[in-house]
């Protein structure tokens, strides 16, 4: 198992983050919290990378569905009068779809995050996936005001700004989709000792 202290988590900010300038102000607030950016890079993303990190599962997919239903249950609106269809199945299938197309339209940024608990931390800075429900302080909360009521109705994605990993297991196979090994690097950030502990550990650098 991996120290949790080192876990691992992949970030991509989508199209959206890029052109409204975000990039900065999204690393600066996953790194603010401790996390150290082990990797870093801009580039296209392309379809068979695209579909192999949304996976078609039907229980992936089924779950984007169940999120519009959910968004147009809270606002008390009918979804089968915008998508045709309640089926969460069918709707997870378009949005896929639109998401997969709409990841290639500028260039996205990719980064490895590391830290104590990267994965859930990271999601916990991230915020709930649908903007409108996402909490203040979140950087989806923060900087985006998206629903499916309206995204689903223009046959697009939520714009959401950023991917994070959704588990340890899903960090497991997106770091590698993204990232050769050698684009990966070991380094010591600064405030590690304070935020770890680990100057006690080794005991104080000056005696006296
Ligand atoms: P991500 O995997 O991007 O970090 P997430 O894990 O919070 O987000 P997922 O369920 O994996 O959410 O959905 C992947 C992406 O699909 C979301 O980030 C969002 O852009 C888009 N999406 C999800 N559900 C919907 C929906 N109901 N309508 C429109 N777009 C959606
Ligand atoms: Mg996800």
């Amino acid at each position: 198992m991996t120290d949790v202290r080192h876990e691992r988590t992949l970030i991509l900010i989508k199209p959206d983050g890029v052109q409204r300038a975000l990039t900065g102000e999204i690393l600066a607030r996953l790194e603010r919290v401790g996390l150290k950016v082990v990797a870093l890079k801009m580039l296209r993303a392309e379809r068979p990378v695209l579909e192999r990190h949304y996976p078609a599962s039907e229980e992936w997919v089924r779950t984007i569905g169940g999120k519009t239903r959910e968004a147009f249950e809270t606002y008390g609106m009918d979804v089968r009068a915008v998508m045709g269809t309640e089926d969460p199945l069918e709707i997870g299938r378009r949005v896929r779809g639109w998401l997969i197309d709409f990841m290639q339209t500028t260039p996205i940024v990719a980064a490895v995050l590391e830290g104590v608990h990267a994965v859930s931390v990271a999601r916990k800075v991230v915020g709930a996936t649908l903007p409108v429900f996402a909490a203040p302080g979140t950087i989806r909360g923060d900087f985006s005001i998206d629903a499916p009521t309206v995204a689903n109705a223009a046959r697009r994605p939520v714009r959401n700004l950023i991917h994070a990993s959704g588990s340890v297991e899903e960090a497991a196979q997106e770091v590698p989709l993204w990232f050769a090994p050698a684009e990966l690097h070991a380094y010591r950030r600064a405030d590690e000792d304070v935020m770890l502990g680990d100057e006690e550990r080794r005991g104080p650098r000056h005696a006296g």
